[in-house]
């Protein structure tokens, strides 16, 4: 895969990020869902030179998302950048291969299949 297009729901923030990532997987803790209002977080994990960012996010604890409309769009901790997977434009592009903290994640919610749980 050469490139990966993510945005939020209105357009201001928009961000490219190429090649391979570093890794992808989901978390369930207590501060991705507060953040993400979602009861995960899935995100594609790139080295910070790997990602185009354009538009002035606003961010709370690395976290960044618009100003404008409130989507989600990335997170920078250290030298990488998350990109949130349901920001990207197309669906289904990277398959999680791991699980953080997986005695939040909702009863009703089965396990990811084949990932690696609480490194
Ligand atoms: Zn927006
Ligand atoms: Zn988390």
């Amino acid at each position: 895969m050469d490139s990966v297009k993510a945005g939020c729901a209105c357009g201001a923030i928009r961000l490219v990020a190429r090649g391979a990532p570093k890794r992808v997987g989901v978390c369930h803790c207590m501060d991705c869902r507060k953040h993400h209002g979602a009861v995960f977080y899935a995100a594609a994990i790139y080295d910070r030179s790997a990602v185009e960012i354009t538009g002035d996010a606003r961010a709370y604890e690395g976290r960044h998302f618009c100003g404008v409309c409130g989507g989600l769009v990335f997170a920078v901790t250290g030298g990488a950048v998350e990109v949130h997977l349901g920001a990207m434009d197309a669906p289904s592009q990277f398959v999680p291969t791991y699980e953080g903290f997986s005695d939040r994640r909702e009863s009703w919610l089965p396990a990811l299949n084949g990932a690696k749980r609480d490194l």
